[in-house]
């Protein structure tokens, strides 16, 4: 039994004193039913992980070396000395800005994993891709690089976002149809390389455009586990629409 996994991510947005005021106001309405979290800038990290109770408190990205010539980077070391336990990589919006391929989501995933910090690696096709029917094949590769040589335990831990690039800050939403058969492509593709137990045990999220009013249909979709969600997370009443549509 996989239990949901709910992530508001928040982009650049948020300074340390809204981090920590959104924070508080939506701590008291979680609940069991699923896992929450945020992921917050670096710089409003430490005041959310000193100030969430229940609620999970990611990083949005890494860098996979632990220092050196890297000017503008943190490193895993130092989201581990401030109680980081959770982070994102590979998002869209870092492979098409900044450079993230594969093969460094791969090393930032081999990083964090020894860190003891769980990854949530996003993958997913652009319109393009979507339109020429890659989505599959396009799906299949980021796993494969993306995951590659990790341990099967490992993989089952993890949380794997699947999030078609048109849907990301459109309000396109993919159909629950779409995000499913994308979901089951995600976890056939995880079985293919690790097996059973890392295919049954890996929660899968959808994101593209999740909103209060859409969450439920595909969370009543086998394959989807939970939501990476980011213009819904930015509103504590939104998140909060949303944690009460998830209980
Ligand atoms: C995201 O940033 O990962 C995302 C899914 O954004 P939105 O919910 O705004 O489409």
């Amino acid at each position: 039994m996989r239990k949901p996994i709910i992530v508001g991510n928040w982009k650049m947005n948020k300074t340390c004193a809204e981090a920590v005021s959104f924070i508080n106001e939506i701590e008291p309405k979680l609940h069991d039913g699923a896992d929450y979290g945020i992921a917050a800038p670096f710089t409003a990290l430490k005041d959310c992980v000193n100030t969430a109770k229940g609620l999970i408190v990611a990083a949005e990205n890494c860098h996979f070396e632990d220092n050196g010539a890297f000017t503008g980077e943190v490193s895993v070391p130092m989201l581990e000395e401030i109680g980081v336990k959770w982070c994102i990589i590979g998002h869209s919006e870092r492979r098409q800005m900044f450079n993230e391929t594969d093969e460094t989501v791969n090393k930032k995933a081999k990083r964090l994993i020894e860190a003891g910090i769980t990854p949530i690696l996003c993958i997913g096709e652009t319109e393009a891709q979507f339109d020429a029917g890659q989505t599959e094949e396009v799906i299949r590769a980021q796993l494969k690089g993306g995951l590659e040589g990790l341990c099967p335990k490992c993989v089952a831990k993890m949380v794997l976002a699947y999030e078609p690039i048109w849907a990301i800050g459109t309000g396109k939403s993919a159909t629950k149809e779409i995000a499913q058969n994308c979901c089951h492509i995600v976890r056939d593709q995880v079985r293919v390389m690790f097996g059973d137990e890392a295919a049954e045990g890996v929660r899968i999220q959808y994101g593209g455009s999740v909103k209060p009013n859409n969450i439920k249909e595909y969370m009543a979709m086998e394959d989807i586990d939970g939501a990476l969600i980011g213009g819904a997370s930015l509103k504590t009443d939104s998140f909060e629409e949303i944690i009460n549509a998830t209980k």
